[in-house]
């Protein structure tokens, strides 16, 4: 077929490729179900239902990433690390909503570039595991994987893999993208009026002047421009959101997977923007083999273990044309081995011509375990990796392109360290995450604060 799009076609339409072709290749991190018929019924019931997002959307944010890459763009990614279903709640979803507006505003601000917002949320659920089951007292459970596979008590019941709840997860993440897509609608996000989105930490956080000082600013040159031109300033009033997750539970992703009328090709409408996440990594696995497929913008993580001859293959992989907007590399390498293992893979790619967007994942090569037993991460580490990453991008002629957080609205106390200098003994009073630790909403401010000092350098 002529036209602009023959040679975007061929990329997903390799031979031997299809929504299910991820079955015949080795995989990891997939529950064990034990009823087989409940789980056929179950994806059945799933491909019936309507999908969660659209194709034009999905293009629309390839766009944007296409931009990101060429840096006429940043890219805020963030979210919890696993939604829960009972999380599912208005003031979860809008103080999520806000944190992030209010980063992305920092943004914009500081970097003089619009901002991509894409959440890691509204499909969220399902957890890789560095061990498949988890012993206590004697007694061998299967782990927790993720409100869309089982629960995280520890009894046999709750562990148990339910299909059933992929039906509860697909339903919350619908109920999650419409609040979240009717507040936007509503003019939630509206420019004019950033104390909507105002938390409490606002009234009285160290960094509170500097914030306020910034919305101040804000406001006067959005009334200046309106004056000069004697009308409402474009799409002040409206920003985009976009959706994302890590796509780890294949059977799930398998049945949102969906051809759309006057489309070519395959789309995920279950996310806009679904990753790999380290441990499913491998070029020859099922989780590529998925991912390869689908129209969609994708991203892959990229730990310290990965050599540059195995990220050129990846991306030759999942990104065979060198596609704009397609292929995102999030590095989450840790501050201690990002300055050693960074910069080779970054010379290889950029030897190779390949046309990717940068991200840093700060959070993820910074987990520790405090002696009092929390699962944590240091505000200095999180903070040192993404300096570092800025610095080794600019050494090496690339460039840094977003970032992808764990972060909450909420006032929780996770990571240690920030402007009000957490330590391992306030872990206890408000650690509320079942995984990864998290940015709570004051902390994750200051790392925009910190992305906009550091870029102004
Ligand atoms: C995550 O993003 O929650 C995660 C598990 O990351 P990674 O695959 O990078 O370890
Ligand atoms: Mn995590």
């Amino acid at each position: 077929m002529p036209g602009p799009d023959r040679n975007l076609q061929s990329v997903n339409l390799d031979a031997g490729w299809a929504p299910e072709s991820w079955r015949a290749r080795p995989s990891t991190q997939l529950p064990a179900y034990p009823d087989a018929r409940a789980l056929q019924e179950t994806l059945a019931e799933l491909r019936a239902l309507p999908p969660l997002v659209t194709s034009w959307e999905i293009l629309a944010l390839k766009q944007r990433l296409a931009e990101a890459q060429d840096g006429r763009r940043f890219l805020l990614q963030g979210g919890d690390c696993a939604e829960n279903f009972g999380d599912c709640s208005p003031d979860v979803i809008s103080n999520r909503l806000k944190v992030l507006l209010q980063m992305s505003l920092v943004l914009v601000h500081g970097l003089h570039l619009p901002v991509v917002r894409v959440g890691r949320f509204a499909g969220q659920y399902a957890k890789p595991r560095s061990l498949d089951t988890e012993t206590v007292d004697g007694t061998t459970l299967p782990s927790y994987r993720g409100d869309i596979v089982n629960a995280p008590e520890f009894d046999a019941r709750a562990r148990t893999p339910d299909p059933q709840r992929m039906i509860r997860a697909h339903a919350r993440s619908a109920m999650t993208m419409n609040f979240v897509r009717a507040l936007i609608d509503g003019g939630f996000a509206d420019l004019h009026h950033p104390e909507y989105w105002n938390l409490d930490w606002v009234g009285h956080s160290p960094l509170a002047d500097e914030y306020r000082r910034m919305v101040v600013g804000i406001g006067d040159a959005v009334r200046f421009m309106e004056t000069l031109s004697g009308n409402a300033v474009n799409n002040l009033d409206r920003v985009d959101f976009y959706t994302s997750h890590e796509a780890l539970l294949l059977p799930y992703e398998e049945a949102q997977t969906r051809q759309v009328p006057r489309q070519w090709g395959w789309f995920n409408l279950g996310t806009h923007f679904p990753w790999v996440g380290m441990r499913t990594a491998a070029a020859d696995g099922a989780h590529v083999e998925y991912l390869r497929g689908i129209r969609n913008p994708v991203a892959l993580k990229v730990g310290p273990s990965v050599a540059p001859e195995q990220l050129l293959r990846l991306v030759d992989v999942l990104n065979p044309d060198d596609e704009a907007g397609r292929l995102t590399l999030i590095h989450r390498m840790g501050a201690t081995q990002v300055a050693n293992k960074l910069p080779p893979l970054l010379d290889a790619l950029r030897r190779d011509g390949r046309r990717v967007l940068w991200v840093c994942d700060p959070m993820h090569g910074n987990t520790e375990v405090t002696s009092n037993g929390y699962k944590t991460r240091r505000f200095a580490n999180i903070r040192s990796e993404l300096e570092q990453a800025f610095e080794l991008h600019a050494a090496a002629g690339t460039r840094l392109g977003g970032v992808h957080l764990e972060l909450t609205g909420e006032d929780v106390t996770e990571c240690t360290g920030g402007a009000r200098a957490l330590t391992d003994a306030d872990l206890a009073r408000a650690y509320r995450s079942t995984v990864d630790p998290r940015l709570n909403y004051e902390q994750a401010l200051e790392i925009a604060m910190l992305i906009v000092r550091k870029q102004a350098q």
